[in-house]
């Protein structure tokens, strides 16, 4: 029997359709290569033309129009003349927050091949690093007080539930009993006296359920400093969203750069889509011309392929990801070579088929 993947396209603004197209061909040749799995895909022109011309970045009812879907593979939103709090707001964080996609997965691993800015062999660096998505530092909680007097204050509070504190952790831990590894947390409980000491509390109790997972517990500030000095010591990491949206892109740079990085926002309890995207934006300035790094795409295929339980696709998507790197002549300018986008999957999706043929 056949099963059925529904995938929700959105490949959004500027470099967006030139990688999600790569994305798709590689599940279409899993496809070939596979009977048993179908994908079926749907597209949605929702972005920052759409807002030019319709004056809304999705449908009013665009959330609904997602529900139904296993799965939303994204692009880029954003592009300048449409200004970020609606580009961002009205698109990508409105997913996110209505699908509760609480979990953000960001895999920092330097592939065989790949120049860190470090003196690091490939092995030294492979973390999972599992960021708090929903709440928080960027909760939007706060307040400007007395503006336009020499005495204005501005408040950012951060907010952090034991519901939303707990489940983040737990699943660290989860995610870290399945691969058989250790998990630290990163927070700072010296100075953030409220918010980061229940988070230390929090990860403490959870961790007593979990008597065989080795734990660690890092300040952010010392935290950095070991991603760059000694990543080894780092297996999955789980953080709250401000910490984990600096550190992962400090992840990115000691691995290969925006054109690697993959992310998903994922709900885990599966009652509603999980979203999957290269981390990077809609980079305008190389925006079709085929210049731009499709890897990052079609990392987070490997990801989406992982969460819809076909791990072992998404391991060799990601071997061929690898091997694409490892042999080096067919890569775009960020990576020193001269390999159109296109090009650039096609080598992927045959090394896949090599790969899958074995
Ligand atoms: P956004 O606000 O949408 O995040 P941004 O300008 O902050 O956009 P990006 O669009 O992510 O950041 O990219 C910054 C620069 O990095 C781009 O201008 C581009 O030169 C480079 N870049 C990003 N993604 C890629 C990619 N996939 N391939 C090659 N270069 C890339
Ligand atoms: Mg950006």
């Amino acid at each position: 029997m056949t099963k059925t993947f529904h995938i929700a396209g959105i490949p959004g603004d500027g470099i967006g359709p030139e990688v999600t197209a790569e994305g798709y061909k590689i599940l279409k040749t899993i496809e070939q290569l596979d009977p048993s799995i179908a994908f079926e895909s749907t597209e949605f022109p929702w972005g920052c033309e759409y807002y030019h011309r319709y004056g809304k970045m999705m449908d009013e009812d665009g959330i609904e129009q997602l529900k139904k879907f296993d799965a939303i593979y994204l692009g880029a939103v954003g592009y300048p003349g449409v200004p970020d709090h609606i580009s961002l707001w009205d698109l990508l964080l409105k997913i996110r927050k209505s699908f509760d996609q609480y979990v953000n997965i960001r895999p920092i691993k330097l592939l065989e091949g790949v120049t860190s800015p470090l003196r690091a062999e490939y092995s030294d660096i492979d973390m999972l690093v599992i960021r708090e998505n929903s709440e928080g530092e960027y909760a939007g909680a706060g307040d400007r007080l007395f503006q336009g007097t020499p005495e204005e204050v501005a408040l950012q509070t951060g907010v952090f539930s034991r519901k939303g504190t707990e489940r983040i952790i737990r699943y660290a831990f989860e995610e870290a009993k399945a691969l058989n590894k250790s998990v630290t947390s990163i927070s700072k409980g010296n100075a953030l006296n409220y918010s980061m000491v229940f988070w230390d509390e929090v990860f403490e109790e959870v961790s007593r359920d979990y008597p065989d997972i080795p734990t660690h517990s890092y300040l952010v500030d010392a935290a950095s400093m070991f991603f760059v000095t000694d990543p080894a010591r780092f297996e999955v990491v789980v953080t709250s969203n401000l910490f984990g949206d600096i550190i992962t892109d400090l992840g990115a740079g000691l691995t290969g750069g925006l054109g690697l990085a993959a992310g998903a926002n994922i709900n885990p309890e599966k009652t509603y889509p999980s979203m999957f995207e290269p981390i990077h934006g809609s980079a305008p300035d190389i925006a079709g011309q085929q210049k731009a790094n499709p890897l990052a795409a079609i990392w987070s295929i490997s990801q989406m392929l992982d969460f819809f339980g076909e791990e072992a696709w998404g391991k060799k998507v990601l071997e061929a990801l690898e091997q694409t790197i490892a042999d080096g002549d067919t890569l775009t300018p960020d990576m020193g070579g001269t390999a159109t986008t296109a090009e650039t999957g096609t080598k992927v999706a045959s090394y896949l088929e090599e790969i899958a043929g074995k």
